[in-house]
């Protein structure tokens, strides 16, 4: 195939070279299993990354952290769950697996992640009609940190737990704190085409090594202490397997790398930018918050750029077999989500309408580079 064909994906998996070696080792030892030492040895690493007092349960995916989370928190039928409505619908569905109800809030401009003050009307009106919320669900989308000192001043004021979506962000980080260690809770994932992967895997941390273990027991089909199987508490199917696992710490020793090549990226896209009237690359809003940049985002301002859109973009792109991406599309929009109560001021919808996410992968060379500018010098100039 020409090299001008070949796809130029979104955020492909970027292997380090570690990997191999440890799924030998699982292969050798013949531990093939959701257990094993590579699956305390991912944990541990990183448990390391995050800083102390954090405590990492590997799991099968993010979406399974997050079910695990609600759960931990006894979160069940009747409940409502606050939601940032701008997110994968991962970050919510698991609200739907315990019987709970979300209920979404939007936006606000600087860092695309929920608005606090948006999230304290919500709870006020809640608390009104005498339904305190449960839970509030707070993502960092595309690496980029929410505002956490003032979403947590919200969540303390109304005392209301915080599980932080941290699936985008690994290393990122907000006033020198590690994403991952924000919230009552943080939900990592490792899919294939996260900043780094162990083909499908997630974590979830917490403060406790008795949550941990607690999160491990209810991962495990919660098997009572017994010598047949004996079953007091409903259980999941959720560990990460040892093979994966292995993956996973061969991934944890290119993390940092995979962060500054990330940004490097962003850097790139955002000099480019700067003689394009109307495009504005997704920059992280102060000096306080730590993008991953994940994915590199564009805002398109269609008034200033003579009717070039994102979707038009996007097509561009993909007539060279090139990946981008819309923006997730807001739950509040969503059919599946459609009678859930929402607070918001568009936001989102409008994120939704002017953003476009482009190729971002770690493992582009040259080459690479210059289809992708290409592409862009020809759309805008
Ligand atoms: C990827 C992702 C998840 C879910 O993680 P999986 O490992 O794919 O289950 C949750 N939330 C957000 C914001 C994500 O991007």
């Amino acid at each position: 195939m020409p090299a001008q064909d070949k796809k130029i994906w979104l955020s492909p998996p970027h292997m380090g070279g570690e990997e191999l070696y440890f799924i030998q080792q699982a292969f050798q030892e013949n531990w093939i299993a959701p257990l094993g030492p590579n699956v305390s040895g991912f944990e541990q690493d990183i448990e390391q990354y995050l800083g102390e007092d954090k405590y990492v349960a590997a799991l099968s995916s993010g979406t399974a952290a997050m079910h695990l989370a609600l759960v931990l928190l006894g979160i069940g039928v009747g409940d409502e769950v606050l939601c940032q409505s701008l997110t994968f619908a991962a970050s919510v569905n698991p609200v739907l697996y315990v019987g709970a109800t979300p209920v979404f809030i939007d936006s606000e401009p600087n860092s695309g992640n929920m608005c606090p003050h948006l999230l304290e009307e919500a709870i006020e009106h809640r608390l009104k009609h005498g339904k305190k919320p449960k839970a509030i669900i707070a993502v960092h989308l595309y690496g980029m940190p929410y505002m956490h000192d003032e979403i947590n001043a919200v969540a303390e004021k109304y005392e209301i737990p915080v599980i932080e979506d941290s699936a985008e962000a690994l290393g990122s980080s907000y006033k020198g704190q590690p994403c991952g260690t924000l919230g009552n809770m943080s939900v990592l994932s490792f899919n294939g085409n996260k900043i780094i992967t162990t083909s499908g895997g997630g974590a979830l941390v917490t403060r406790t090594r008795a949550l941990k273990d607690k999160s491990v027991f209810l991962a495990t089909q919660a098997k009572d202490e017994a010598p047949h199987y004996e079953h007091s508490t409903l259980g999941y199917n959720y560990r990460m397997s040892n093979v994966c696992a292995g993956i996973g710490r061969g991934q944890m020793k290119v993390l940092a790398d995979r962060v500054l090549v990330k940004r490097e990226i962003f850097d790139k896209y955002a000099l480019f930018f700067e003689t394009i009237a109307g495009v504005s690359p997704f920059k992280t809003y102060d000096a306080t918050a730590y993008s991953n940049h994940w994915l590199s985002v564009i805002l398109i301002n269609e008034e200033e750029t003579a009717g070039k859109t994102p979707a038009m973009l996007m097509k561009a792109f993909d007539e060279v077999n090139i990946e981008s991406r819309p923006l997730w599309k807001p739950m509040h929009l969503q059919p599946l989500y459609k009678d859930c109560l929402y607070f918001g001021l568009g936001v989102s919808d409008r994120l939704f309408k002017t953003g476009l996410c482009l190729p971002s992968g770690t493992g582009m060379v040259e080459e690479d580079y210059n289809r992708i500018f290409g592409v862009l010098t020809s759309f805008f100039k």
